[in-house]
């Protein structure tokens, strides 16, 4: 499928279009699309008032775009609840099917959802689930890849594609679990983690793709 208007406010909104500018470049990866559509489509987008575009520079969500980002993002992290608690979907299945959903989704709809899911602070790949008003509750994380040998942290939140999501979960790798690195092998080798009392080992790769909390004072950095 083509991404669409809504699927390129998501992208803004996700790679930090609220704040600052995002590149074509980034819209172009995020999507999978080509930078030549990015651009075509950016300057429509512009026009409508949903974004500003600043050629050779980036994009950011306009004051009319803000709230169908918001509104995108929430209906898309609240159908994933409901799907993985009440529908037994895996972690990928329920981002895939969210994805069509969240593009059906009206407010009044959201709101119940989000009633009947009991106010969900975060989606069940740990990104947080921001309020109808867009406001957000997240505390700092770093990349598991960044943790020294010896460090402790819990997971917080994995990258939503579909591979690593299913590597991840035959793995064992659950959202709150407690993490002690064991052993990283040299040259970005893969590392070996007590995950919550198992004994895993993870791609370097994909512990890039890992976020846990910041561990303060900081084991050595791997690199
Ligand atoms: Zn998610």
């Amino acid at each position: 499928m083509t991404p669409n208007r809504e699927d390129y406010l998501k992208a803004l909104y996700k790679l930090g279009g609220l704040e600052g500018l995002v590149s074509n470049k980034q819209i172009a990866e995020e999507l999978q699309v080509s930078p030549a559509s990015v651009t075509e489509i950016l300057g429509k987008m512009e026009r409508e008032g949903l974004i500003h575009y600043e050629p050779y520079k980036g994009s950011r969500l306009a004051e009319k775009g803000v709230p169908l980002a918001v509104s995108l993002v929430r209906g898309h992290r609240l159908w994933e609840v409901f799907l993985m608690r009440c529908l037994g979907y895996s972690w990928s299945e329920a981002h895939e099917d969210a994805e069509l959903l969240e593009h059906a989704t009206s407010p009044r709809l959201e709101d119940r959802l989000d009633q009947f899911l009991n106010y969900p602070a975060y989606c069940p790949h740990g990104s947080a689930i921001p309020r109808a008003d867009g406001q957000v509750e997240d505390a700092p994380t770093q990349p598991l890849s960044q943790l020294g040998v010896g460090a402790f942290s819990h997971i917080r939140r994995v990258t939503e594609e579909r591979e690593l999501m299913d590597y991840l979960q035959e793995n064992g790798v659950q959202i709150g679990s407690p993490v002690l690195v064991i052993d990283a092998a040299a040259y970005e080798g893969p590392l070996t983690l007590d995950l919550d009392g198992r004994r895993v080992q993870i791609s370097y790769k994909a512990a890039g793709k890992i976020y846990v909390d910041q561990v303060s004072g900081g084991a050595d950095s791997t690199l």
